[in-house]
């Protein structure tokens, strides 16, 4: 029978060392060591890895937080065997995270529904749980943060604190028009984390459109010069996961859209990245 003032003891140390999940396992495995289930080191191996996994968990779910990841997916929810034209391989390459060392832009293009938020998704989460700094926002919300600081007078810090995070994730670029002003902004940011931090964009548009997209030929130039160096371009062209089950519904101009007509040419599938098309499904 172990000494009650000893664990006592124990427990009035782990409150001191602010180890709650070790303080709460702890009763159980010393009822395990009395029983002659488990020695007391494997007693105490067992409480720290318990108190180790807390600790990381928490860690990990303050990071999501902190990065705005309020939606989470993971690379083990995709389904590949849906999107043919989509190079698995790639996206696992990818999740190693080297990209983030070499500063890299990965552009993620294709029709709605065709997984980009969610890739981008999973690819940031692997980043928190990795340890590296994310910022994950929509372009119409980065720019409306960018132009309350300016308002606030507080855009350099605002782009500062953007500038620092190893992986800035910008999704949906294309789906909402640019406000004024707000190309002009998002090109500071850009032009700050040029070379030194990473990013994911997602986008719906082709690159030729862009100029339509920030309502500005010249910043579109300037940001396409910059984030077309060192980038990385994925495009799907496949059908939306969203609607799979409702294809039937959609109206036969929405399909010829190739919004969700299953993908039929085969050759789609080794297309060389880095060729865009200024056709890319809107909307
Ligand atoms: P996009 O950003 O390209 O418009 P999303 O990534 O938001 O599309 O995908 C739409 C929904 O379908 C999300 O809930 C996403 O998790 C899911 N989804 C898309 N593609 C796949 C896939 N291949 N496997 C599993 N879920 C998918
Ligand atoms: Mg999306």
């Amino acid at each position: 029978m172990t000494v009650p003032t000893t664990i006592d003891s124990i427990k009035r140390s782990l409150v001191g060392l602010k180890m709650p999940r070790a303080l709460e396992v702890l009763d159980a495995a010393v009822r395990r060591v009395e029983q002659g289930e488990m020695d007391g080191v494997g007693a105490l191996d067992q409480i720290l890895i318990e108190e180790l996994t807390h600790r990381e968990n928490r860690r990990v779910r303050t990071a999501l937080l902190v990065s705005r990841l309020t939606t989470i997916k993971s690379l083990q929810g995709f389904d590949f065997t849906f999107q043919p034209s989509l190079d698995r391989s790639r996206i696992m390459a990818l999740a190693e995270l080297k990209f983030i060392d070499r500063a890299e832009v990965v552009h993620l293009l294709g029709p709605p529904g065709t997984g980009k938020s969610h890739l981008a998704t999973a690819l940031a989460v692997e980043a928190v749980k990795a340890g590296r700094s994310v910022v994950f926002s929509t372009l119409a919300d980065l720019i409306g943060s960018l132009a309350k600081a300016e308002r606030d007078g507080t855009l350099r810090e605002r782009i500062r604190y953007l500038a620092r995070a190893s992986l800035l994730v910008v999704d949906e670029i294309g789906y909402l028009p640019v406000t004024p002003g707000g190309g002009n902004l998002f090109f500071q940011l850009v032009a700050a984390r040029y070379e030194k931090g990473a990013m994911i964009l997602t986008s719906n548009r082709g690159f030729a459109e862009w100029g339509e997209v920030f309502g500005d030929p010249v910043v579109a130039t300037a940001l396409l010069d910059r984030l077309l160096h060192h980038a990385v371009v994925i495009q799907i062209e496949g059908s939306s996961y969203r609607l799979r089950q409702h294809a039937d519904l959609v109206p036969e101009h929405v399909r010829s859209k190739a919004l969700i007509s299953p993908t039929t040419s085969p050759r789609r599938r080794g297309r060389p990245p880095g060729r865009t098309k200024a056709d890319l499904t809107s909307g």
